[in-house]
């Protein structure tokens, strides 16, 4: 942890400003642009304070899936129906326990109005669907299943949609072709073409307080030097997760402790503890994504099985879930079983995935029984998983735990097995908790005056779930709430 104190500066200590603006954003990625278009559109002269040398953080480097729904123009285009009460009763399902009905019913009754604001500030989506499992798609393709809504249990609580929207690509890789990066490029420059001020190199210590206690500035740090800047209006945090911030991580989401993914270094947690020395209320601090590596296509045809060498989850799940199903139910431990067969058609397919196949199988058998040996399970457990799978699967069947029929089939020899112990990473979905205008609460319960938040500072609409696209999504969403009540605040 820092040793840079968090607790507020007094407004009268404050010789002089070397900034002022109506609305301070503090972060420059998808929470913070979001932010600064809105609060500009409404009028405010917005200064966003960036800790890097440039905009993107997480967000440009991310894949971009954006969680949408209700009946998008996308959705509608490539004929699936949605409405906002199914993907409601899904993202309660799914994201749960705890999560924020209030939040998630906003989000979802607001979901297709803001697919229209992304197109509108002219980022592109492709009217194409990927219909395969998969952590993206391998190509440009704008719309996929991105949270296990067509796997069980979920697909018999509520009419399967794919709401993983995503921006198109020019070129797929990571970084300036990314998804991720085409979400921010257009966001970005219309936040320029409004006026929207940046400093960048400028990094958040602490908030300034005036005497009845409303936020009017913020400290920070360019180049060793403090720097102080003047918000008339309000301050919005939107500085990422503590995925990176060791002691919140043990502290919280001690199952994370050395396996941080999908994040980067600046998610050091400073949003929150600023924001905590004020008395700010937080929520779902243990929740958690978390990534399984390996190949989805190759997981679907196969059966997991956990360090007791039994089946616990659909291995059609949408990855995450399988995932967290591991790391937090299965004490880490998963073993995937694949006969031959199977495997040579996974490998077979075109997967944007398929550099987690170049990891061999570790054990390959002519039979169960010598799998089972190889593994090291008792004798018998292996056996009797397999046995007990093949005699539903040769009916297309998997009534323990509900895989689709088509990626069900009985498990023949030779087969191989992979050992996915220990092969989870993941970031911080918990926060500080704000209203559905990304109000930072108070523990009293009511809103710190002059204080916002949005993006993954924030408790979200995740709690003990995730769905990819959640995080861009809720950190676009609020983001652009943030901005508009600040504007008026
Ligand atoms: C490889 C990868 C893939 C991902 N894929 C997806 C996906 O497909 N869909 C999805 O929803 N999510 C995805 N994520 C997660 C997603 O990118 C983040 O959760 C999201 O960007 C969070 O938004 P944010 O605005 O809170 O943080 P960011 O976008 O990271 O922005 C925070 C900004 O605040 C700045 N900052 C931090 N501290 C300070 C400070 N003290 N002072 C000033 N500035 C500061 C940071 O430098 C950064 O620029 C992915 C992440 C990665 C890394």
């Amino acid at each position: 942890m820092s040793d840079v104190s968090v607790h507020p500066d007094r407004l009268d200590a404050v010789a002089e400003w070397d900034y002022e603006a109506d609305i301070v954003v503090v972060g420059y990625g998808v929470a913070g642009v979001s932010t600064a278009i809105e609060a500009a559109r409404a009028g405010a002269d917005v200064l966003v304070l960036e800790r890097t040398g440039g905009w993107g953080g997480a967000a440009a480097l991310s894949g971009g899936f954006i969680y949408l729904g209700g009946g998008t123009a996308l959705q509608k285009a490539l004929g699936f129906d949605d409405t906002p009460e199914n993907m409601e009763r899904f993202l309660m399902a799914a994201l749960g326990p705890g999560a924020d009905q209030a939040k998630i019913h906003d989000y979802c009754q607001g979901s297709v109005e803001h697919f229209d604001w992304l197109v509108a500030q002219g980022v592109p989506f492709k009217e194409e669907f990927w219909g395969e499992p998969g952590w993206e798609p391998p190509a440009d393709q704008g719309l996929m299943f991105s949270g296990g809504e067509n796997a069980a249990p979920y697909n018999t609580l509520a009419t399967p949609a794919p709401r993983g929207h995503l921006p198109q690509m020019a070129d797929k890789h990571t970084s300036e072709n990314g998804g991720g990066f085409m979400l921010m490029k257009p966001l970005i420059d219309t936040a320029a073409t409004l006026g929207v001020r940046a400093e960048y190199d400028v990094r958040l210590q602490r908030l300034i307080l005036d005497h009845s206690g409303r936020v009017t500035g913020v400290v920070a740090k360019r180049y060793g030097k403090p720097v102080h800047v003047r918000a008339r209006r309000g301050v919005v945090l939107a500085t990422g997760s503590f995925a990176y911030n060791q002691q919140m991580i043990e502290a919280y989401t001690p199952l994370l402790i050395n396996r941080p993914a999908a994040a980067i270094e600046e998610h050091d947690g400073i949003g929150i503890r600023v924001a905590q020395a004020l008395g700010a209320q937080l929520a779902h601090m243990d929740a958690i994504e978390v990534a399984i590596f390996a190949d989805p296509q190759v997981m679907a045809r196969g059966i997991l099985v956990n360090g007791r060498g039994q089946r616990y989850i659909p291995e059609d799940s949408y990855p995450s879930h399988i995932g967290q199903s591991t790391l937090i139910r299965q004490n880490n431990e998963a073993f995937l079983i694949i006969d031959e067969t199977a495997l040579e058609e996974a490998n077979n397919t075109v997967s944007s995935s398929a550099a987690m196949r170049s990891v061999p199988p570790a054990w390959v058998a002519e039979s169960v029984e010598e799998l089972e040996s190889e593994i090291g399970f008792p004798a018998g457990i292996l056996q009797a998983t397999v046995e007990v799978y093949n005699r539903h699967a040769k009916d297309g069947a998997d009534p323990l735990l509900g895989k689709k029929p088509q990626w069900v089939k009985p498990i023949g020899t030779p087969l191989a097995a992979y050992d996915l112990r220990n092969r989870t990473g993941g970031f911080t979905l918990g926060g500080l908790r704000t209203d559905l205008d990304s109000r930072v609460m108070h523990v009293s319960g009511d809103p710190i005056p002059g204080l916002f938040a949005a993006g993954r500072c924030t408790s979200g609409i995740s709690a003990g779930g995730y769905v990819s696209g959640a995080s861009l999504g809720d950190g676009s969403f609020y983001g652009r709430r943030a901005g508009r009540a600040a504007a008026v605040s």
